[in-house]
């Protein structure tokens, strides 16, 4: 049950508006839609706690959640907005951009990423951007983990065909496969951060 202490701690717009963090932290990532909150929700058996991030003024947010028993804060989530929305402006796409490779690039208590992602659409191109983006962190003992979300909606053999497709994209990295709807692969996710959390 650690992930199900996850608290509110902050929310900012800006890199330098984040509280300095002294235990790892841990991003979400991915598309807007991809299952984001979702997923968050369901990790830490708290139904509302992502979805504050989709209140109007702080989608553009990183919002961050502290976890660990009481006061003693062992690790901390962050929730990054969604990409790729058609329906935002291209300024605010451009602005928006810019925090987040900001964040990927110089957040100093990052160490570890997990990438959100649709099956049936796969790796795309915003996706690589930022795999690109993180690689040098990556490379420097950064944790990286790919869920594909909504399991429910794809057969066995396809689970298998799209686990194959997304290990191939990333090179090899931890991809998969994840449910918020059936529970599927919430133990182990949840296993895998309290790891990266507790080296
Ligand atoms: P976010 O924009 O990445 O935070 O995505 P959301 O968590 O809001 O989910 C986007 C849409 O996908 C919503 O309609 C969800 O109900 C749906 N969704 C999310 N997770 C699952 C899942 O595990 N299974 C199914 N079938 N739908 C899901």
């Amino acid at each position: 049950g650690w992930m199900h202490t996850a608290r509110f701690l902050t929310t900012a717009a800006q890199l330098h508006q984040l509280p300095t963090v002294e235990v790892p932290e841990i991003a979400f990532v991915g598309r807007s839609n991809a299952g984001k909150s979702s997923c968050i929700n369901t990790l830490t058996q708290q139904k509302q706690l992502a979805f504050a991030s989709k209140k109007p003024g702080r989608t553009q947010h990183i919002n961050l959640f502290s976890l660990g028993r009481q006061n003693l804060t062992d690790a901390v989530l962050a929730d990054l907005p969604g990409y790729g929305y058609a329906a935002v402006s291209r300024s605010d796409k451009m602005r928006w951009q810019q925090v987040m490779v900001n964040y990927l690039v110089h957040r100093e208590s990052l160490t570890g990423i997990v990438l959100l992602c649709d099956p049936r659409l796969g790796i795309t191109g915003l996706d690589e951007a930022l795999l690109e983006v993180v690689r040098p962190r990556v490379e420097d003992g950064l944790k990286f983990l790919v869920l594909l979300t909504k399991a429910d909606k794809l057969t066995r053999a396809e689970q298998t065909k799209a686990l194959s497709i997304a290990r191939l994209q990333t090179g090899g990295g931890e991809v998969r496969m994840f449910s918020a709807l059936k529970k599927q692969g919430v133990d182990e996710a949840a296993l895998l951060l309290w790891q990266w959390a507790h080296p």
